[in-house]
Parts: structure tokens; sequence; C-alpha cells
């Protein structure tokens, strides 16, 4: 199978490797028809998060249809199209059951692999998946293959975080980070009924985006901070979403809260420390959530809304590439170059 594997940091490559098989009773094997290329694929390619594996096949996004099925799965059948999260989920254990599959004891990401352990990922004509009854849902018939990618990973996550940020219809907030993750964070607000936000990305072309979601649109900086002051008789924001997960971006979430607001992180921080100290955060009264999205909770939560199935997800969808161009649209997306906000490998 063809397939986009980690080679070194900043480099990844196109290689010929054997079929993904199943290994164990509850695997499918999934025939990937669209795989996604997500900020998160950058943390290994850029070397902020270490010790994946070379020739691990990248990516955590997928829809395809499976094409086999270990002998204990019992939810799906060959040709069924299905879309997964970016982790594998048992849907028996404590976290399973209690709306935060993203700590099941069992899940494992796609595309990280250590040390000889872990999955390979979608970004590849075929991926295994374990624990397939856990992990997978379907693909609804009004349902498109944009829109179950986005559900698996960049739809869930934004509508977590504006969830953990407390988002509602008479607050302001602030959204920080305009890539894809933070665009439908913006979504997800407008849905929960916000009618005031902030939205804070230096690329123009996101900061056009997410005006056409609502949110008026700044560069970081003392402007946005100053607007934000505007907005709330000099408060601050009700809520922060932050979505870059980095120091910079921490204080400014900090800066923007007001005293007992919530700054909601699922930007990935790599950092020991915070950007903000303890003392800061004491004196502001401030509640600080955070974490891994539990992706398969959103999308089950999600996927049969009338309000998601009616969602025009195409203007999102910037740039799409055959895998075998996948250094290159590796290189377009880590340098911000062509606009690009989303890329998609379409494989159909
Ligand atoms: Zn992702
Ligand atoms: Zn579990």
């Amino acid at each position: 199978m063809f397939a986009i594997t980690f080679a070194q940091v900043g480099q990844v490559a196109v290689q010929i490797l054997p079929d993904a098989v199943l290994l164990e009773p509850t695997d499918v094997v999934v025939q990937v028809e669209m795989a996604g290329l997500c900020g998160s694929d950058l943390h290994p390619f850029w070397g902020r998060e270490q010790g994946l594996d070379p020739g691990t096949v990248m990516g955590h996004e997928f829809v395809g249809r499976v094409i086999e099925v270990g002998s204990q799965v019992q939810k799906f059948r060959t040709g069924d199209l299905v879309f997964a999260p970016f982790s594998t989920n048992c849907g028996q254990c404590f976290y399973c059951s209690n709306g935060l599959p993203s700590r099941c004891p069992q899940g494992q990401l796609f595309g990280w692999r250590q040390a000889d352990a872990g999955l390979h990922g979608g970004q590849s004509q075929f991926v295994r998946v374990p624990l397939a009854d856990g992990t997978l849902l379907p693909v609804p018939a009004t349902m498109s293959h944009e829109l179950a990618l986005l559900l698996g990973d960049n739809l869930s996550t934004g509508y977590y975080c504006a969830e953990l940020a407390g988002v509602s219809a008479d607050g302001l907030f602030a959204v920080i980070g305009c890539g894809n993750v933070g665009l439908m964070a913006l979504v997800a607000a407008g849905q929960l009924g916000c009618r005031q936000l902030i939205a804070i990305d230096p690329v123009p072309e996101r900061r056009a985006l997410a005006e056409q979601l609502g949110a008026r649109a700044l560069p970081p900086g003392p402007e946005a901070l100053a607007e934000v002051r505007r907005c709330s008789e000099g408060r601050g924001a009700d809520g922060v979403l932050e979505l870059v997960g980095l120091p910079a971006a921490q204080q400014l979430a900090y800066d923007l809260v007001r005293p007992g607001g919530t700054i909601a992180t699922v930007g990935c921080h790599c950092d020991q420390t915070f950007a903000f100290s303890p003392v800061q955060a004491y004196d502001k009264n401030l509640t600080y959530r955070t974490g891994r999205c539990p992706a398969r909770h959103y999308m089950e939560r999600l996927w049969q809304r009338p309000e998601i199935l009616a969602l025009d997800v195409a203007p999102f969808i910037t740039h799409r590439f055959q895998l075998d161009e996948g250094p290159r649209a590796y290189d377009l997306f880590s340098q911000r170059q062509d606009g690009i906000v989303k890329g998609i490998f379409d494989l159909r």
C-alpha cells in the first residue's frame, strides 16, 4: 500500500508498505477514501513532539470502507463506510462510559508508533483499526466525507473547547488561533448561541474565514486586547478559547480573560510550565480547563444533529492532495503558504 510516513524532523516520505492486516479479533481493516492533514501532524514534523518512529504512517483523521472484519467485531460489516476519532476506544471502561474516551486505558493514537509499539495512521491506502466496535461510527447517508472527517477530530475538538469555555448566548468570548480547529470552535460557539465573538490570528486569510462565521477578527497584539476591553466595559472576555498551544497564546489568553472567567485550551502545549504564575491565576479567580478532546463522545453526540448535518464545510477545505503529494502538502502546511487552512488527501 502507498502511505505517507515520518522520515525525520522536517521530512515525510511516500513509501510502499505491506498492506494493513487484522491482528486481533476486534480489529477491522479500512480502505481509506479520505484522510486529513491536521495541525497536530506538525508537532512531530517540527520536532516539538519527540519519539515518533521513522517509518510510522502519519495521520489520524480518516474516512473509509471496511474491507476486513475480525471475528469478534459485531457492529460492522465489509463495505460499511465509517469514520474514526483520532484514537481507539474500548467503549466499555469507566472513561468510555463517562464522556471521556480520550482517557480510555486501551486508547491508542492513530499515527503514533514509538519504540516499535503503537498504531500506524490514516494517510495511507489502508489502516488497521483496533477495538473497532468502540472506535468507529458509520457515516450517515446524508453526511459528506468531508464533514465526517472533520467530525472525527477538528469539529469535535472545536465543540469541546467551546463547551469547556462555557460559551453562552450573553457572554463575550475570544478565540485565539483560527486554524481549522479555531474555525470549528467558532462554528460551535455560534451553534451554542454565542453572539459576541472576537477571533485572533496573525494570518489574514484565516481572519477572513473567521469573519464569515460572525466573529470580529483581529491580529494578536494590543489592538485585540483593546477591542475585548471595549466590548466588555473594560472587564475582559468571559471565556477565552485558546487553540494554539504556545506560551505567547497562553499569556494572551490570560491577558484577555476577565476576573472570574475561564480559559479553555485544546491547543497542544509542549512546555513544562505555565506562561502565567499561580499568583496571577489566584488574582483573577481563574478557571483553566484543558485536555485532549473526547472525540468519540462528541462524534456520537453530534453526528445526527440537523444543524451539524446541514453544515457546509466546503469553505474550510482549502487544499486537496493525492497521497504521493505528501511531502509537498506537509511543506505547504508547515510554512502556512498559499492560504492553506485544511488540507485533505482524497483517495476516491
Ligand atoms: Zn487532528
Ligand atoms: Zn475505554
